[in-house]
């Protein structure tokens, strides 16, 4: 029970508040590292809690709007963890993939690779 309760207080999360069950989704698939390309239900609601709109330079669109992104892909071997996911709106997440405009850092400090930091297009 001690690993438990350090977890959760690294989280800040007051385990008195949570049912098993939200102990459980909040605890296990937070960090999923290679087991799964998918992000699970609490890892989005996390990342959003976080996040709170897309990452992207520049950008403040809502959450309703936005895809969970893998910074390091998981073709190249990027996890499937809190610190490797952040909040992208659609037409971020497209242009990161799509449009040449990677983003590289951490989900803390993410950079655009145009290395304008405005993230914006024309
Ligand atoms: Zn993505
Ligand atoms: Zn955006």
């Amino acid at each position: 029970m001690s690993a438990l309760r350090s977890l959760l207080a690294q989280r800040s999360i007051d385990p008195r508040t949570l049912s098993d069950r939200e102990v459980h989704e909040e605890l296990e698939p937070l960090d999923v590292g290679r087991a799964s390309r998918t992000v699970t239900a609490p890892q989005r609601r996390a990342v959003v809690v976080r996040d709170r709109h897309c990452r992207f330079p520049g950008c403040d669109r809502p959450p309703g709007w936005g895809d969970v992104h893998h910074i390091v892909h998981w073709l190249d071997q990027g996890r499937t963890d809190l610190d490797n996911l952040i909040l992208l709106c659609r037409r971020h997440h497209t242009l990161v993939h799509e449009g040449g405009s990677g983003l590289s850092g951490t989900a803390r400090r993410p950079v655009s690779a145009r290395g304008d930091g405005s993230g914006r297009i024309s």
